[in-house]
């Protein structure tokens, strides 16, 4: 099993142990309404450091919001966030809330690289703008995450010249530049054509046993079932059962968890 693997065969075992109380992101009792319509209901969601979260239910049931409230691309309608322990208050300013989001890093469905910069000026674009990174170290630090992903002799060209697959990574790295407490996952091997997505999978996964806090939305139960510590199963705007992945995948609790890994699997 993968997920033995990470504990087994790491040296740093101690290391790679989540603490407990040592949460990178909670929400208590958070609520969304688009306009009348409640998508988020009660979400008691935890993350710990190191820890792999997967995250996974049917269309519709609330998951890129879910995440999208954490990153405050969306304003929770009531309960509350916490990321490393700071609260996400709806009423901070874009400038306030700005230290907050840095925390974690999104990487989405469709990638979202600037077409007209160089895969090398995408990574480093953040750290340049944001962290004020003299331009030296920021070159230095793109070529290592660029290298990590497997992509640095593409380092000058432009996006549109990439596959799917490569510009997913070129994400990962440009999301892995701002140096973030975890990463948030939104179906990162959706959009692409099946060949592609293992080579996705396989840098997810190295980040995963390096010890990466990570939360990742996907269909993908196989790459669930192996590299996360937890899944986490939501329908309808609820958790409705969470628990560890052979657990969860081998013995559903819950009639819903049934009915979806039926379908899925
Ligand atoms: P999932 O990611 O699990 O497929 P979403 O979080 O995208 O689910 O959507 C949950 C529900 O919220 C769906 O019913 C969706 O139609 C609705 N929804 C999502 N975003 C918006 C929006 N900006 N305005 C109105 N409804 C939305
Ligand atoms: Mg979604």
């Amino acid at each position: 099993e993968q997920n033995h693997n990470r504990t087994v065969e790491n040296a740093s075992l101690q290391d790679l142990t989540p603490i407990e109380g040592d949460l990178i992101i909670r929400t208590e009792k958070l609520n969304k309404y688009f306009s009348d319509k409640h998508v988020l209901k009660d979400i008691n969601f935890e993350v710990k450091r190191r820890e792999v979260v997967a995250l996974i239910g049917p269309s519709g049931s609330g998951k890129s919001t879910l995440i999208r409230c954490l990153n405050a691309l969306e304003k929770a309608s009531s309960g509350d966030i916490y990321i490393n322990g700071e609260h996400l208050d709806p009423n901070l300013s874009v400038k306030q809330l700005s230290p907050i989001r840095r925390e974690l890093g999104m990487v989405f469905q469709n990638f979202n690289l600037f077409p007209h910069m160089t895969v090398l000026q995408n990574v480093i674009e953040a750290p340049l703008l944001v962290r004020k990174m003299p331009k030296e170290q920021a070159h230095a630090l793109g070529e290592s995450l660029l290298a990590k992903v497997g992509l640095l002799e593409k380092r000058d060209i432009y996006p549109g010249r990439l596959s799917g697959g490569q510009k997913q990574r070129v994400a990962i790295a440009r999301a892995l530049a701002m140096q973030p407490r975890a990463l948030l996952f939104d179906e990162p091997t959706s959009a692409l054509d099946p060949e592609l997505v293992g080579e996705v999978l396989k840098v997810m996964k190295d980040l995963a046993y390096e010890g990466s806090t990570m939360v990742v939305v996907t269909h993908e139960m196989q790459f669930a079932r192996d590299v996360s510590d937890r899944v986490v199963f939501m329908s309808d705007g609820m958790i409705v059962e969470e628990g560890d992945p052979d657990d969860l995948f081998r013995h559903p609790k819950e009639k819903r968890t049934q009915l979806f890994l039926e379908r899925v699997l």
